[in-house]
């Protein structure tokens, strides 16, 4: 149940019904699998068929192209529902990348890449920092050259979420001048893409069942129909334009992590023994996870109220960038705090409250590092 302590219109019934079905799913299909793909170090694209199928990939692209035509709530939703079985970021990198083909898309291509995207026929990454520029964003190297009807692409990518099993990537690349005027976003579709190649598969200390990758491009030649927009020099501003609801990609599972946390800590201090009472009895225990649960609801309150302004079309970026490091750090103390209530316990792998720690800790960094999202909100202080 989605907390409803401060009731938002972008709640409704439909949104809980919805909210369900997604629940149910991903309890029964992606959960019992979890296990078993942390330790080989991906979720395969195939699983993302039947997610598609459901209309649980991409529920926001226009009925037109294979999606539901409804809000962006429903996509934060699902992954509300995800974040709750620890299931990655695979998904909401994937409506990232559909978001700017919607927005910015030609007729042509939408039609072209969104009902594969909105299936699960495609997998998609975002592909944008490099080895030399993460938070420099506008220092990007990796270069397309138009050469007839083409562009020629060269350089590198870093850090990729789904890097090994996207089918279609976004590509932040430079077509012009120094600086953000010269940067473009190209798609790439990558199955058996001359020239592209996969490099390693990055061993994280979190997340492992999400597959980051760096990715290699010697001379790749694409349409140059494949630029976004069909506007050379339009990335660094299509990129900006989507930063908000980015943002709160990331603030929705902080929420529901925090909840889960909370859940699993009271569950397992209400049942350990110790001195002859249970590990909840102790006063530390209570006013800990009392502490907790109110970083819950204030977190979900600040969440759940970006998301009616996301609605509205009134989320500004201050707020997403305020929301985007509060809650993570929020995500981060909270865990930590759970964690420690479990003793030695909360320090093996197999609780889940152990893993929620080391995942929880790069939501600080991608989407925006907290120094940054605070650099940007003092510029407008
Ligand atoms: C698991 C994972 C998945 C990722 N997935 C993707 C993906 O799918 N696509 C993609 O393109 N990228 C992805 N990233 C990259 C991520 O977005 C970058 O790591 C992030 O933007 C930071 O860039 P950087 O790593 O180059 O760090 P740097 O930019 O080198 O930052 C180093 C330090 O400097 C600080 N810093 C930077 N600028 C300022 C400033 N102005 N003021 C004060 N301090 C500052 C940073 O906060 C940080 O502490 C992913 C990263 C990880 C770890």
């Amino acid at each position: 149940m989605l907390p409803r302590l401060h009731q938002h219109a972008w709640m409704d019934d439909d949104i809980e019904a919805f909210r369900e079905q997604v629940q149910r799913y991903v309890t029964r299909e992606l959960a019992p699998n979890m296990e078993a793909w942390r330790q080989q170090g991906f979720i395969p694209r195939e699983t993302w068929r039947g997610f598609g199928e459901l209309g649980f990939l991409l529920p926001e692209v226009p009925e037109a192209y294979g999606g539901s035509g409804v809000s962006l709530a429903y996509q934060l939703v699902v992954q509300n529902e995800l974040a709750r079985c620890e299931v990655p970021a695979d998904t909401a990198v994937h409506s990232i990348a559909a978001n700017y083909i919607v927005d910015y898309g030609t007729e042509e291509q939408k039609q072209r890449w969104l009902p594969k995207l909105a299936s699960g026929e495609h997998l998609a990454g975002i592909a944008m920092t490099e080895p030399g520029c993460g938070s420099d964003l506008k220092a990007l190297r990796t270069h397309a050259r138009r050469d007839g009807d083409d562009y020629v692409i060269n350089g590198s990518k870093t850090f990729i979420t789904n890097g090994c099993t996207a089918s279609l990537l976004v590509l932040a690349c430079r077509t012009g001048e120094e600086g953000s005027k010269g940067v473009s976003l190209i798609v790439l579709e990558t199955d058996g893409l001359a020239g592209f190649q996969v490099g390693r598969r990055l061993e994280k200390i979190g997340m492992h069942a999400s597959n980051t990758a760096e990715l290699f491009f010697d001379n790749v030649r694409v349409p140059a129909g494949n630029l976004i927009g069909g506007v050379e020099g339009q990335g660094f501003v299509q990129l900006m334009s989507q930063l908000p609801y980015e943002r709160l990609l990331l603030c929705v599972p902080a929420a529901a992590v925090i909840e889960l946390a909370l859940e699993l800590t009271l569950a397992y201090t209400r049942e350990r023994k110790l001195f002859g009472q249970t590990v909840f009895d102790f006063q530390n225990t209570r006013f800990k996870l009392a502490q907790v649960a109110t970083q819950a609801h204030v977190v979900r309150s600040f969440v759940n109220d970006c998301i009616q302004r996301l609605v509205d079309g009134t989320l500004d970026n201050e707020a997403a960038y305020m929301a985007k490091w509060w809650c993570t750090e929020e995500q981060g103390k909270a865990v930590d705090e759970c964690l420690q209530l479990f003793g030695g316990y909360g320090y093996m792998a197999e609780y889940p409250i152990a893993r929620l720690y080391a995942d929880a800790r790069v939501q600080r960094i991608y989407g925006g590092t907290t120094e940054v999202m605070l650099d940007l909100i003092a510029r407008k202080l």
